[in-house]
């Protein structure tokens, strides 16, 4: 369990490495955030407990509003298995309520939190793309099918991993929809 000073200084950093990448994050409740960038939106949930204990998922869902977010990401020192019993409460609400989250849920580590961070936000801004792309310019071919590739997303910041000014750029080829996240160090 966090102790709440420590949960201060998870939140702070949190914001700053959320806030270079793009995102604005308002607080949901105590221990959860929104964060948002175009029209993606993530939940970040830091759990006040290292289990889920949950005995009405459907109050769960209503509560993290998670049928009104793209993802959810867990953070914690459990973060796998607090994000694995998330996708099962996902699946039994499913089953039990007919209710279908169209809901991807990232596990962020509290280790190495910055590195972990950039790793989900690189996955999560690749994988909804389309919600955050604001350019369309061409860039070489697709490697899988020859077709023109479009870098649909371009963003400045301070990376974590390679401790340097990045460029961060999404590209996608929209007649297979491969796509590649590319960083170039500067
Ligand atoms: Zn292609």
């Amino acid at each position: 369990m966090l102790k709440p000073v420590e949960k201060e200084e998870i939140i702070e950093d949190l914001s700053k490495i959320m806030e270079e990448r793009g995102f604005t994050l308002s607080k949901l409740n105590d221990e959860a955030y929104i964060a948002k960038s175009g029209s993606l939106s993530m939940l970040i949930w830091l759990p006040n407990e290292d289990y889920l204990l949950i005995d009405d998922p459907v109050k769960f869902v209503e509560r993290m509003g998670l049928n009104k977010v793209d993802s959810i990401m867990v953070v914690s020192y459990r973060a796998f298995y607090l994000a694995d019993e998330v996708s099962k409460l996902i699946d039994t609400v499913r089953v039990w309520n007919g209710m279908y989250l169209n809901v991807k849920v990232y596990a962020v580590d509290i280790y190495r939190l910055g590195e972990r961070l950039e790793e989900t936000l690189n996955l999560a801004l690749t994988t909804f793309s389309s919600k955050v792309s604001s350019i369309n310019e061409p860039d070489g071919p697709c490697p899988q099918c020859g077709s023109q590739m479009l870098i649909k997303y371009r963003h400045s910041h301070r990376s974590l991993i390679y401790e340097k000014p990045v460029i961060e750029e999404i590209l996608v080829c929209d007649k297979c929809m491969v796509k590649i996240h590319r960083v170039k160090v500067q």
